[in-house]
């Protein structure tokens, strides 16, 4: 017997054309893990995204992409919940200002909404869906914070500039990613899933 070992990378897709989230998720699993998005997959094609949960949309565009591509798999699904807004624009996060709307559309929006209003406690949720040799498993994570008065800061994506994650001062567009990874709600979610991965 040898007496090393052979270390392997574990290949998975992440069923995502975001570029973003696929920066983010390779950081949190680190060097043993091999992480291909839709891109390398050659997939242009819209992923269908049409439950109204966020379990729904992640199990939907998981299996979408099992079936068509027969890969193992996960999908994640986020929304951003504004209690002063009753929980919007939660599933709809992505659409919020329109069908064909920029992140700065939405954040536009969102502002507009929240002009005056005093409670500003808002959290991001989201939801993983893992298809794994045709097992479904599904990971949850959430981040408490706020909504701020004005966009703040360069970095990240979506909502990011106007979220102030609790115990900080800085929005999620200001922190550096590896603290944003480290109290974020796909990062709470990815560990869960590379934990059971590991497993
Ligand atoms: P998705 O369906 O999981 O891509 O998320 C829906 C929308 O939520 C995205 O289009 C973004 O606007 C927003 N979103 C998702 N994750 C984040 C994040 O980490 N920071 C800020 N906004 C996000």
């Amino acid at each position: 017997m040898p007496s090393f070992l052979v270390y392997r990378r574990m290949d998975i897709v992440f069923a995502t054309h975001n570029q973003h989230k696929t920066e983010e998720a390779r950081a949190i699993a680190g060097p043993n893990w091999h992480i291909r998005n839709l891109h390398d997959l050659a997939c242009s094609e819209e992923i269908p995204e049409t439950a109204d949960t966020l379990i729904g949309n992640a199990l939907q565009k998981a299996r979408y992409v099992a079936d068509h591509y027969h890969v193992d798999c996960f999908a994640d699904d986020t929304g951003l919940e504004i209690e002063a807004l009753d929980g919007r624009p939660g599933v709809y996060s992505a659409r919020y200002a329109g069908e064909h709307c920029s992140f700065s559309d939405n954040v536009r929006k969102v502002l507009e909404e929240m002009k005056g209003v005093e409670n500003r406690k808002a959290c991001f949720k989201t939801v993983i869906a893992l298809i794994l040799d045709g097992e479904t498993h599904t990971f949850e994570g959430r981040v408490d914070g706020h909504i701020s008065t004005e966009p703040h800061g360069e970095g990240g994506f979506g909502y990011d500039p106007v979220f102030i994650p609790d115990g900080y001062t800085e929005s999620f567009a200001e922190l550096p990613p590896e603290v944003k990874n480290s109290i974020s709600h796909r990062g709470a979610a990815m560990r869960k899933l590379m934990d059971f991965l590991k497993a």
